[in-house]
């Protein structure tokens, strides 16, 4: 099979399997942006790997802007479940194409435990997404994608075959509104007049992971929620979406009945060890 068409014919299979982004990365890129250390670098993991599939399953809008919610967990949990499978079904499709391949699942922090100790993973998908050109890094520090902003998880499938690369995303998605920064309920989030990516303090995001977890009702991912970008927003036609975001802490403080955020709420008050 020539390598467009094994390309063109790979890309199906993870759409039909469910992938709602699929884009490719050469392992050149990680070395040539030097902004991954080298334990880090797909070919340092794997030595054979000459290309990085990274999928992308979008997470529907009206169920992220419910979060902290047991909604928001079991669909984080849904979502992670199918996109192992899926880095499983690519991987066995290669091998049946008579190619290797091997894939790094979603996470790989293990506990939150681990993670205060260690704190990242020994593979990050963000920067993979971003080399694959499903999208770039905005301030919130997630990768931004034209399809759902944010809302969206990764997964990686290295494959020893040099497959032609998908082109890098130059212009920026974020806008620098501010807004993720305003709402992070830890402001953990920090703009800078110097660049777009924002700073970002680790060890309070992940104090309120552990805050979440200990109710059942992480992640946290207010981050993603309040992201203007992303034609999902198109398809649930939310107007003035952002300045409701931007007023739920104060309105809930004021009163916790606010009828404005009545159907948020009332997903957020089961399921839970003290509802709000
Ligand atoms: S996940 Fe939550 S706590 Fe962490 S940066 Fe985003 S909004 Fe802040
Ligand atoms: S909420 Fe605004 S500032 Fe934050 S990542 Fe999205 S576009 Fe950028």
């Amino acid at each position: 099979m020539e390598i467009q068409e094994l390309s063109n014919n790979l890309k199906r299979f993870c759409r039909e399997a469910g992938a709602d982004l699929v884009g490719l990365a050469p392992v050149e890129r990680w070395v040539a942006e030097g902004a991954v250390p080298e334990d880090f670098l797909p070919q340092a993991i794997w030595t054979p790997a000459r290309t990085v599939i990274v999928m992308g399953m979008g997470m529907p809008l009206p169920i992220v802007e419910s979060t902290p919610s047991v909604l928001h967990m079991e669909l984080y949990k849904t979502v992670n479940i199918k996109l192992d499978a899926l880095a499983y079904d690519t991987t066995r499709y290669l091998n049946r194409l008579g190619h290797a391949a091997t894939f790094f699942s979603r996470d790989g922090y293990n506990s939150l435990k681990a993670f205060r100790k260690w704190p990242g993973a020994p593979f990050g998908h963000v920067m993979a997404a971003k080399y694959a050109g499903l999208g770039n890094i905005g301030l919130n520090h997630c990768l931004l994608t034209p399809e759902f902003g944010p809302r969206v998880r990764f997964v990686s499938v290295f494959t020893d075959v040099a497959l032609p690369p998908d082109s890098l995303m130059v212009k920026d998605l974020c806008i620098k509104c501010e807004a993720c920064a305003k709402c992070c309920p830890k402001n953990a989030l920090r703009v800078r007049d110097d660049r777009l990516i924002g700073d970002y303090d680790k060890p309070a995001c992940l104090e309120m992971a552990e805050e979440l977890t200990k109710g059942r009702i992480y992640p946290c991912g207010i981050c993603t929620k309040v992201c203007p970008i992303g034609q999902d927003r198109k398809l649930y036609k939310q107007p003035g979406i952002v300045k409701k975001y931007l007023r739920e802490k104060e309105a809930l403080t004021v009163d916790t009945n606010d009828p404005a955020y009545g159907s948020w709420q009332h997903l957020r008050r089961y399921g839970v060890k003290e509802p709000r």
